[in-house]
């Protein structure tokens, strides 16, 4: 009987202020990688994995990892009739990172928004016309 596999719920990931700066960080990082060249990694890519291993410190991982996120959305990299198009497979534990720390961004650009809305509302009641 096929066993169904279970998802770790990353209970123990230890999402920090600072986990939310870096993951951030590494969305608004762009690839400029040259599909030619499959051996040199571009900038962006090379600032990515540099973030991504201070990630896995910030998250306090209990073991070593790569990637430490990967978007959900993400595609098989590789072109058809290859071997690493064969063997990709997605990294559903690593998505589940992605996916907390989606959310804990979501909810810290909230709670900043919604400071900053406060902070305005007590601006405006203090800007009273003088007498
Ligand atoms: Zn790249």
């Amino acid at each position: 009987m096929p066993m169904k596999r279970r998802l770790s719920k990353q209970r123990d990931t230890h999402i920090t202020p600072r986990a939310i700066e870096i993951f951030d960080a590494m969305r608004a990082i762009r690839c400029s990688c040259d599909p030619d060249d499959c051996n040199t990694k571009c900038a962006g890519c090379k600032r990515r994995d540099d973030l991504d291993e201070q990630l896995m410190f910030e998250l306090k991982l209990t073991r070593v990892v790569y990637p430490t996120i990967e978007d959900p959305l993400v595609r098989n990299p590789y072109p058809p009739g290859t071997h690493g198009h064969k063997t990709w497979q997605p990294d559903y534990e690593a998505q589940e990172r992605w996916r907390a720390l989606e959310a804990a961004s979501r909810e810290a650009r909230a709670r900043k928004s919604s400071a900053e809305n406060s902070a305005e509302d007590v601006a405006a009641t203090d800007t009273r016309p003088l007498q």
